[in-house]
């Protein structure tokens, strides 16, 4: 295993190797951490015993030598955009170029083009015409079918045909790039789209235990990676989320089956966090798309293989979820017994409705799960997306009603009572959503359950490709009774919204 995989024909040339298997081209500053894409599939790949070189943010706009430094790889270019779709990195939900990139050293904006994979694909395939081309990624598993793009606002083709690619990866990739590898070694032909299929517990471990050195390659010199900061002190406890927001893409590209690690993994990941040399004991996520959905599930895993929900809590929460968080409970007391560790919080979303119903916590764990987390895992302000207060809208975005945040709300102030705490509770909102126009913003600024609280998290709806709150943005309609929701197409007055909301509070 090599610290950091190459990223230049000095460092291809100081490993002795006379060629490269497969060539990755990213979006993103190359982080040898588990959090970043490509990071992954570059060790998942070197497991396997593949040479492996890392190309990030190649300029796309001189001679295009960062496409040619590395020459022609044995098997396969690998192509994504980075941890995020590049529009939205790019581009706020007002259309607004953004100053900054957080994926890039000292978060200077302006180092991948727009479309990324599209881009890189398209100039790889005009070199080198006989190298299979693989994406994936956010951008391109979100991308895979026709669909509405916001910034151009029409349909667009799949990315298959705009990149030029040979393959497309959708979802999680390890297992699929594995498949594609062994494929063109064998001289087998490639199909043109692979599935990532949920990991067992044991195949995530194995990932998250491959040896990232869990820092940014050396040629950044130091230099700081807004991204990196965030979470070089975090950990992944699961994927997937079983939640299914309209508006979040998570599901679409990380599936609704929970893919927990073993508390054995996590626990030797926060060992070798606290040796970092500036470690000061403070995890600062042990998290996941929803932190307290962790080895959460099906209790008849036969009856969800049938189920055509796309939500397991939405409009209830179905009677064969089994929503126990003693799992998560013993984990969070066995990771600050870890020697080094201070605190672990939670910074991570929690899905509320997995503990709580309007009259109160639905079962003794449950209510365990959020004293401790009150208690013991926030750093004295506990973040929570009711995302609107208005029936309509939340019903739009299949979130559950207003009356669970006002018993979230009782329960957050008792817990703080009975500890002596001065805790805040932090709502966050969505604004410009459909379904919600000015006079919903009005109700919700108005709304005395929030009276008292910090107020200031509202963002305004993206439509990002492949979600429904996005196909409703675009047709007006709601796909699943096909009848017309109200949709404020007009980027001012949508942006209107939010600052209404702030002029209120
Ligand atoms: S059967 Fe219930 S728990 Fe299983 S996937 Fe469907 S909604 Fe979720």
């Amino acid at each position: 295993m090599t610290p950091f995989l190459p990223t230049s024909k000095k460092e291809v040339e100081a490993l002795g190797w006379d060629s490269i298997d497969v060539i990755l081209f990213t979006g993103d500053a190359y982080i040898d951490h588990p959090a970043f894409g490509a990071a992954v599939i570059a060790r998942v790949l070197e497991a396997e015993g593949y040479r492996v070189a890392v190309v990030p943010q190649p300029n796309w706009r001189d001679d295009l030598r960062d496409f040619r430094k590395l020459g022609v790889p044995r098997l396969f270019f690998g192509v994504t955009s980075g941890s995020m779709d590049s529009m939205v990195n790019h581009y706020t939900a007002a259309k607004r170029l953004r100053s900054d990139d957080a994926y890039t050293p000292e978060g200077r904006a302006g180092q991948r083009p727009d479309r990324a994979v599209t881009v890189y694909s398209t100039i790889l395939k005009k070199l080198y015409p006989d190298v299979p081309v693989v994406i994936g990624g956010i951008e391109a598993s979100l991308r895979r079918e026709r669909h509405y793009d916001y910034w151009e606002n029409r349909m667009m083709p799949p990315i298959l045909e705009t990149s030029g690619a040979d393959c497309l990866i959708a979802g999680m990739g390890e297992k699929p790039v594995v498949e594609i590898a062994h494929a063109i070694e064998n001289g087998e032909p490639l199909k043109k789209e692979y599935f990532g299929a949920p990991l067992t517990t044991e195949e995530l471990d194995r990932i998250y235990d491959l040896p990232y050195t869990r820092l940014p390659h050396p040629r950044y010199k130091g230099k700081r990676i807004p991204a990196y900061d965030m979470i070089k002190f975090s950990i992944t406890t699961h994927r997937g989320c079983f939640g299914g927001c309209n508006f979040c893409a998570i599901t679409a590209h990380q599936g609704k089956i929970i893919q927990s690690r073993s508390e054995e993994s996590i626990l030797r990941e926060v060992e070798a966090l606290t040796k970092l040399p500036d470690f000061r004991g403070t995890i600062t996520d042990l998290g996941a798309p929803t932190a307290n959905m962790y080895r959460m599930g099906g209790l008849d895993r036969t009856i969800c293989e049938k189920c055509r929900r796309t939500s397991c809590l939405f409009p209830n929460r179905c009677k064969n979820l089994n929503h126990d968080h003693t799992a998560l409970l013993n984990l969070y007391e066995k990771v600050l017994k870890v020697p080094g560790v201070k605190h672990a919080y939670i910074g991570s979303g929690i899905r509320y409705d997995l503990f709580l119903d309007e009259n109160g916590f639905l079962s003794e764990d449950g209510r365990r799960y959020f004293e401790e987390l009150v208690v013991n895992h926030t750093s004295g302000r506990l973040k929570v997306a009711p995302e609107h207060t208005e029936d309509q809208v939340l019903n739009a975005m299949a979130k559950p009603g207003f009356k669970l945040f006002e018993r979230l709300r009782l329960e957050f102030d008792k817990i703080n009572r009975k500890h002596n705490l001065k805790y805040q509770l932090v709502p966050y909102f969505m604004s410009g959503h459909p379904g919600c126009g000015m006079r919903e913003m009005d109700a919700l600024s108005r709304k005395e359950a929030l009276h008292g609280l910090y107020m200031d998290q509202v963002q305004d709806f993206t439509p990002t490709p492949m979600t429904v709150s996005t196909e409703m943005f675009h047709t007006g309609k709601d796909p699943r009774n096909g009848k017309p929701v109200f949709v404020e197409r007009d980027i001012l007055k949508k942006q209107q919204q939010k600052t209404f909301f702030f002029k209120k509070h």
